[in-house]
C-alpha cells in the first residue's frame, strides 16, 4: 500500500505542474485505481464536485453522488459527500470501509475526485470563498444532510 501512495504523489506531483492527464498518467492511474478512476472522473465531469475555500485557506469539498436505489423500482438519489485532501478524507460508508477499516482501496472515488479536480485546477468555476463561521456552519449542516 506503502508504494502505491508514493507512486500516486509521484503522479500528483507531475499533474500539479502539467495540469494535464498524460495517457501514461491515466494508465499509472488505472492500475492503482482500476474501474474507480473512471468513476471519479464521471464526477469531475458531472460537476459533481464543489470546492468550499475558507479565507484562512482551508478547503473543503463537497462531492454529489448518485446512487441507484433498487428496491421494487428503481430510485435515483443524489447522495453528498463531504471530502478532504489533507488529511484524505470522506464521510462515506466505502472510504470507512474500504480504505480506513479494511485498508483495501487507497481512496474512493469521491476523495479521488476531488484531488485530480483540485490537481488539475479544474474546480474553479464550483469555488465559494467564506469566513471561519461560515465554513464550521457549513461543515456542519452538510454532515447534517448526510
Ligand atoms: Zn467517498
Amino acid at each position: 500500500m506503502s508504494d502505491s501512495l508514493l507512486l500516486l504523489d509521484a503522479i500528483l506531483r507531475e499533474i500539479s505542474i502539467s495540469k494535464e492527464l498524460t495517457k501514461e498518467n491515466i494508465h499509472l492511474l488505472f492500475i492503482l485505481f482500476q474501474e474507480t478512476l473512471y468513476e471519479a472522473l464521471y464526477l469531475i465531469e458531472n460537476n459533481a464536485v464543489k470546492r468550499v475555500k475558507c479565507k484562512t485557506e482551508r478547503k473543503l469539498y463537497h462531492v454529489k453522488d448518485i446512487i441507484l436505489e433498487m428496491n421494487n423500482k428503481t430510485t435515483i438519489i443524489q447522495q453528498p459527500y463531504t471530502c478532504f485532501i489533507y488529511p484524505r478524507y470522506c464521510s462515506c460508508p466505502e472510504f470507512f470501509n474500504f480504505t480506513i477499516n479494511e485498508q483495501k482501496t487507497l481512496m474512493c472515488r469521491h476523495v479521488l475526485a476531488v484531488i485530480l479536480g483540485d490537481t488539475l485546477n479544474i474546480l474553479e468555476n464550483n469555488d465559494s470563498i467564506i469566513d471561519d463561521e461560515e465554513f464550521g456552519e457549513l461543515l456542519y449542516r452538510w454532515q447534517v444532510e448526510e
